[in-house]
């Protein structure tokens, strides 16, 4: 699969057939796409998206129609690279459903900053514009399932 990226209005899916770039709107994450060019049926985002801009970001949690779960990362960070993987699996597993972004404290520290991201690994749920959970430390992708379910039931 491609590598996915994003900018300040949407996710970025590269056609697997044409090749051509299609930008999924945040506010049309859960919706069914095809490509613009081929029309082929895209898959929806299956691993996690790398933030680039604080700008991003915000835009991102502020417009998904589906919740976003967000990875605050450093390359420093030993426990960081074990999520990693999990995260993977639940992007995979929950692709459509939620959409998993890595945000690196390091490159964005302001970001940081503003969420009160004090020790890392960090993971943190946003639904509707807000977040409405967060957890501290290394876990298995189940466990990281289970604690993303339960924020989003508490939240409706
Ligand atoms: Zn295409």
């Amino acid at each position: 699969m491609a590598d996915l990226l994003l900018d300040d209005r949407g996710v970025i899916l590269t056609c697997p057939n044409c090749e051509q770039r299609n930008r999924v709107l945040y506010e049309r994450l859960s919706d069914p796409v095809r490509c613009g060019k081929c029309k082929r049926e895209l898959s929806s985002p299956a691993s996690p998206v790398e933030i680039v801009t604080a700008g991003d970001f915000d835009r991102l949690v502020a417009n998904a129609s589906i919740p976003v779960v967000v990875d605050y990362w450093a390359p420093w960070c030993g426990p960081c690279r074990m999520v990693a993987p999990e995260l993977q699996k639940v992007a995979a597993r929950r692709a459509g459903r939620i959409l998993v972004v890595k945000v690196n404290t390091e490159a964005l520290p302001d970001l940081g900053q503003r969420f009160n991201v004090r020790s890392i690994p960090m993971l943190a749920v946003f639904a509707q514009g807000r977040e409405v959970a967060r957890t501290v430390g290394a876990r298995p992708a189940s466990d990281i399932e289970a604690f993303i379910d339960q924020a989003i039931h508490a939240h409706r």
